[in-house]
C-alpha cells in the first residue's frame, strides 16, 4: 500500500481563497477591513521567518497587516502595555505574540493581557476553556487546520479511533479535544506512556506533536491509517553537501508511506495550514466583533 499525500499546501491556499473573498465581502457589504497584528520580541531566526510569512499572508488576503518589532530587553509591562493599545484599537481585529518570548517574560501574563475576543491563536484560557466546554471561542491555528484536514478526508470521524502523541497547551491538548469534540474515541500519548507503539497501532487516526525527528516508526501505523504529521525538526543533511540541512517531521516518512492509508509531508503538510488557519481566524473574530453571521459573507 503506498498512502496518498493530503497536500497542506493546496489545501491552505484554497482556504485563503475563501479568506480573500470573505475579506473583500466585508469590505463591500460591511466597509469593514479586518486587521491582524503581530508583536515579536527579539531576533530569533525561525520566528522572524513565521512572522515574515504571516505579514506577507495577511497582505496578500486584504486584510490590514500591523507588525511590531521589540527588542528582546524589552519589559514584561512594556510588552502587557503595547498589548493593551492593541486591545483598545478598533482597527485590530486580531492579535498574535510570536512565542517563544525570552526568559525574562512570563508567556502566560501576556497571553492572559489579549482580550479574548482578538487572541486568534486561541491560546487564552478563555478560549481554552471554551473549547473544552463546548466551543463557541478561538481555535488554535495548528489543530484547526489538521481538523480540516481530517475532515476533508474522511467526512465523519465519528468512532474513528485517534492517538494524539504530545500534550502541549498549543498543539496536543487542543487537538484531543477537537477530536472528542468530532466523536473519535482520543487516546493521548506522552513522554511516560508506555508502551507508544501500541498506542499507535491500535489508530484510524495519529496525531505527532512531539518535536523528536521521525520517532514514529512505519511499523507502528495500522495498516491504511491517516497519520497527520505535526512535527517541524531540522537535522544534517551532508547528502546536500557540508553543513547543510533539512526538515523531517516526528514521523518516518518513507517507511510509514508504505502503510499508512494517507499522511501529510514535512515540509508542505501542517506547516501550510497553520497560516491560513490565523487568517481563517481572524475573519471568524472580525465576524463576532461585529455582529455578523460569517456564512452571510461570499
Ligand atoms: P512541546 O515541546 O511543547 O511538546 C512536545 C510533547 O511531546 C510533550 O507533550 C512531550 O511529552 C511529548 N514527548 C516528548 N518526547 C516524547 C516521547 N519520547 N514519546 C512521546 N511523547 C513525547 O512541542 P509543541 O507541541 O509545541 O510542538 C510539537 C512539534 O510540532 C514540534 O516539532 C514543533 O516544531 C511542531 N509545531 C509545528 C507547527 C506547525 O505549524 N506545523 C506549529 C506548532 C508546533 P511531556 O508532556 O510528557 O513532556
Amino acid at each position: 500500500m503506498t498512502a496518498s499525500i493530503i497536500d497542506g499546501k493546496a489545501f491552505a491556499e484554497n482556504i485563503r481563497g475563501a479568506v480573500t473573498r470573505d475579506v473583500a465581502s466585508l469590505k463591500n457589504k460591511h466597509d469593514i477591513q479586518p486587521g491582524l497584528a503581530v508583536v515579536i520580541v527579539g531576533d530569533d531566526p525561525a520566528s522572524q521567518v513565521y512572522v515574515r510569512n504571516k505579514v506577507k499572508q495577511t497582505a496578500e488576503v486584504g486584510m490590514n497587516g500591523f507588525h511590531f518589532h521589540m527588542d528582546d530587553t524589552v519589559s514584561e509591562a512594556e510588552l502587557i502595555a503595547k498589548v493593551t493599545e492593541l486591545n483598545n484599537d478598533p482597527a485590530v481585529n486580531g492579535i498574535l505574540v510570536q512565542l517563544p518570548l525570552p526568559d525574562h517574560i512570563n508567556e502566560a501574563a501576556v497571553i492572559e493581557t489579549i482580550a479574548p475576543a482578538k487572541d486568534v491563536d486561541g491560546f487564552h484560557v478563555v478560549n481554552s476553556g471554551l473549547l473544552a466546554t463546548g466551543g463557541g471561542g478561538m481555535v488554535p491555528c495548528t489543530p484547526l487546520g489538521c481538523l480540516l484536514m481530517l475532515q476533508d478526508k474522511h467526512g465523519d470521524l465519528s468512532g474513528l479511533k485517534a492517538v494524539v502523541v504530545g500534550r502541549s497547551n498549543i498543539v496536543g491538548k487542543p487537538m484531543a479535544q477537537l477530536l472528542l469534540d468530532a466523536n473519535c474515541t482520543v487516546t493521548i500519548a506522552h513522554s511516560r506512556t508506555k508502551d507508544l507503539a501500541n498506542e499507535v497501532a491500535a489508530a484510524d487516526i495519529v496525531i505527532a506533536a512531539v518535536g523528536r525527528p521521525e520517532m514514529i516508526k512505519g511499523d507502528w501505523i495500522k495498516k491504511g491509517a491517516t497519520v497527520i504529521d505535526v512535527g517541524i525538526n531540522r537535522i544534517p543533511a551532508p547528502e546536500k553537501g557540508e553543513g547543510k540541512t533539512r526538515l523531517v517531521g516526528d514521523v518516518a516518512y518513507a517507511e510509514a508511506s508504505r502503510v499508512a492509508g494517507a499522511i501529510t509531508p514535512v515540509p508542505g503538510g501542517v506547516g501550510p495550514m497553520t497560516i491560513a488557519c490565523l487568517l481563517k481566524n481572524t475573519v471568524t473574530a472580525t465576524c463576532k466583533q461585529n455582529q455578523i453571521d460569517p456564512e452571510t459573507l461570499g
